[in-house]
């Protein structure tokens, strides 16, 4: 019957007529057969300059979300695309796009999320050389991968870590007892933290850093 309606010349994707049904469609593929719109769904992308004491969830009792800062009629199709602590700061991207999001987040993308570091403590150069190996995550019973640390001073680095695990940078700091007291993400991949954006301000992404991931 499907293979009918497609050789039929009726069935359409992005207004190019399909009589196969060999090429792959995602979510946000408009099909259509004849004038009848099958599917028609958009996918958003957003970059959020994501504030201190905000939650990284989409509702929330006591705290305002992620999800309330976007004024949008659709922002309660969005999902996080990797969350952030309530005290970390910067970037977080929201999307309703299932495949982006996990591309995002999962380990074995390698896709690296940068992170502006501030502690309590003095960072050493002994830092560097330990969060190049990896470390292992006795909780999740899980190998970390080795992560990049480029010291600023005695209180500030940057950490590229490759995964999103539980308070993975605060823990990462833990090991040397040093207290992770500021934490703002300014890039996730090549997309980065529009530096044009205030904390609580969001901005869609461009078709280049939406194809980046
Ligand atoms: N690591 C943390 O510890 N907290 C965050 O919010 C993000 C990464």
């Amino acid at each position: 019957m499907l293979r009918q309606l497609l050789a039929s010349g009726k069935v359409s994707v992005n207004h190019a007529v399909e009589i196969d049904g060999q090429i792959p469609v995602t979510p946000f593929d408009l099909i259509q057969c004849e004038s009848n719109i099958l599917q028609n769904k958009h996918a958003y992308y957003i970059m959020l300059n994501k504030p201190i004491g905000v939650v990284s969830a989409t509702t929330d009792e006591q705290h305002k979300t992620v999800i309330d800062c976007i004024n949008e009629p659709f922002a309660d199709q969005l999902h996080i695309a990797g969350r952030l602590d309530l005290n970390t700061s910067g970037l977080v991207i929201l999307t309703n796009d299932g495949q982006f999001s996990r591309k995002i987040t999962q380990p074995e993308e390698k896709i690296g999320k940068k992170y502006e570091v501030g502690t309590e403590n003095t960072i050493t150069d002994e830092y560097i050389k330990y969060f190049a190996k990896g470390m292992f995550f006795d909780y999740e019973q899980v190998q970390i991968q080795p992560a990049i640390l480029k010291i600023r001073n005695n209180h500030n680095a940057q950490l590229t870590i490759f995964e999103g695990r539980y308070h993975q940078v605060k823990r990462m700091f833990a090991r040397f007892q040093n207290k992770v007291i500021s934490l703002h993400r300014t890039s996730m991949g090549a997309i980065e933290l529009d530096k044009n954006l205030r904390a609580g301000e969001y901005r869609f992404l461009s078709e280049t850093e939406v194809n980046s991931i």
